[in-house]
């Protein structure tokens, strides 16, 4: 059984963040959506725990998808699910850039290995940030949503 990780803030989950979880489950047997957030920010966990269950509705019927909130490192996550991948989005260079440096630090101290999945190009300019930014300028933001 090939378990993956996908790690993420997902404030919120896009259909870009969903493409990569499509994606990916045509290469594991299971993934686990991980929305990691740090303890020390206050209030944080009952949002988190809201975005849990909006991508487990995305999900509801998808047996092989399981969606937890997490603190900590991500490859701890990881190995407390078995998972012996986790699996990123690249959108662009800038992307790369950071993403190369996590994936090296995560094999420096575990045997986790990092997938990347390259954004599929009429997705890649969606962002959280992006949807967040107009949404609370008053845009309707669910075209870039995935429909539940
Ligand atoms: P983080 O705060 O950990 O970067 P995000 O929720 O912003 O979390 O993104 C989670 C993962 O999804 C990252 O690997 C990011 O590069 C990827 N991602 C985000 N948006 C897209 C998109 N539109 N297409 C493909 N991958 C994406």
């Amino acid at each position: 059984m090939r378990t993956a990780v996908f790690p993420g803030s997902f404030d919120p989950f896009t259909i870009g963040h969903k493409d990569i979880a499509d994606r990916a489950l045509r290469m594991f047997d299971k993934l686990v959506i991980g929305i990691g957030y740090n303890i020390h920010k206050p209030g944080i966990a009952g949002m988190v725990e809201d975005r849990v269950k909006a991508i487990q509705s995305i999900y509801a019927d998808d047996m092989r998808v399981e969606v937890e909130a997490y603190t900590g490192l991500t490859v701890n996550f990881a190995k407390r699910h078995g998972a012996s991948f986790i699996v990123r989005g690249l959108r662009e260079v800038k992307d790369f850039e950071y993403e190369r440096n996590l994936a090296d630090t995560n094999s420096a101290i575990s045997d986790i290995e990092t997938v990347f999945l390259t954004a599929r190009p009429e997705l890649g300019f969606i962002s959280s940030s992006m949807v967040r930014e107009l949404s609370a300028n008053g845009y309707d933001v669910s075209k870039f949503l995935p429909c539940i």
